[in-house]
């Protein structure tokens, strides 16, 4: 059975190494030493400010919105993980979707104006597959309407925009730090704050609503402990490596495909992490059909992201938003791990070619022709 995807595990030896260093320590949550050298190689290795550890990518949503001071209404993408939608609305506040770019499948900014309304008090827009959304422009409309810009930038770890982070965008943006993502600490996550003043406020919300000893507010436990920053320190330590494997395995992809396949458009002056590699088909028939030659030869693809949030019936969209709908429903992410074996990623890549071959409504079936990759 060949998954979507397969959490990447350091190297045991190492991890234990910082797992020996909790029970001398013998503190294991808390911001100990572990989150804090976590926290600080983070901020060096991301080349930000204000990272706030916290124990999952949803709660770094839902802790960004209180911290920011977000209520009413949100602007928001409906292509995106449903976590996106449902922090906002698990905080109260009501998700209004506006359509994506048909170019990027991030939140269109133009769109976003247009759905601006009286209660709208931020905008929340997802760097989806990692690729920047066009973070100028929401700053501008932020700036213009006084309202709060939260990134959940779940996918766009280590992705930089024009030579800086694109982390740096925003009021605040999200990390996950889950399993599945390119970089992991089991679960975990975190936050990137502009100000801080935002910062310290996240710190103390995230810790009972502590401050000092005393508590100055409602808070809630989203820490992150010592156990799960030793995962996200070994995974530091090979971080270059893991990245550069998965650039191999998106780059076979590719030169394979050899540009007969739809693909979002990269942000200009944006890198990649490699985080994907999502492939949108021409129709939902011939995604389906593809689908199954895979599922025969027992791989295991995902309809990342299907259905569009906004048939989920949590939020409301004044616009309709077709654009959305449409690609969610033709969207297919293939397998894209970096401990993906060149056999079996030989294996996917001829199965999909000859599943075309064979004739798939607006596929290619001139690849076959070209021979596959070479080994
Ligand atoms: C993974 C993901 C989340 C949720 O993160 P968790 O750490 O699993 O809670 C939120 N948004 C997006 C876009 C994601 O892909």
């Amino acid at each position: 059975m060949i998954p979507v995807t397969k959490s990447y595990l350091p190297e045991k030896s190492n991890y234990i190494r910082y797992i020996e260093r909790c029970y001398q320590n013998n503190q294991l949550t808390n911001n100990g030493p572990l989150a804090q050298e976590l926290k600080e190689r983070l901020e060096k290795y991301l080349g930000v400010r204000n990272l706030l550890l916290v124990a999952n990518g949803t709660l770094a949503l839902q802790v960004a919105y209180r911290a920011l001071g977000v209520t009413g209404k949100a602007i928001t993408t409906p292509f995106s993980f449903p976590a996106t939608s449902s922090s906002l609305k698990w905080e109260g506040i009501e998700p209004i979707y506006a359509d994506i770019d048909a170019d990027s499948l991030n939140l269109c900014p133009q769109k976003t104006r247009v759905a601006i309304e009286p209660g709208v008090t931020a905008i929340v827009p997802v760097h989806v597959y990692g690729n920047p959304c066009d973070v100028e422009v929401f700053d501008q409309i932020a700036n213009e309407y006084n309202l709060k810009v939260i990134y959940d930038a779940a996918h766009a770890f280590g992705v930089k925009l024009n030579n800086k982070s694109v982390l740096q965008w925003g009021d605040a943006a999200t990390l996950s730090f889950h399993a599945t993502k390119v970089f992991h600490t089991v679960e975990g996550g975190a936050i990137i704050f502009k100000k801080k003043e935002d910062y310290e406020r996240a710190c103390s919300i995230i810790n009972f609503g502590y401050d000092n000893g005393e508590v100055v507010g409602v808070g809630i436990n989203a820490k992150m402990s010592e156990f799960h920053a030793a995962m996200g320190l070994c995974m530091l330590d090979e971080i270059d490596m893991v990245l550069q494997k998965r650039k191999e395995v998106y780059n076979r992809y590719y030169e394979a495909f050899d540009g007969h396949i739809e693909m979002p458009v990269w942000k200009i002056g944006a890198t990649r992490n490699y985080a994907y590699f999502p492939v949108i088909f021409p129709s939902k028939s011939a995604l389906l059909k593809t689908q199954e030659h895979l599922n025969e030869a027992e791989i295991f693809p995902r309809r990342y992201f299907y259905p569009s949030l906004d048939t989920l019936g949590y939020g409301r969209s004044e616009q309709e938003t077709l654009i959305s709908r449409s690609k969610a429903s033709r969207v297919l992410c293939i397998p894209m791990y970096p401990t993906l074996p060149l056999d079996v990623q030989e294996q996917i890549i001829s199965t999909m070619i000859s599943s075309w071959d064979a004739g798939v409504e607006g596929m290619p079936a001139e690849l076959k022709e070209k021979g596959l990759i070479e080994g």
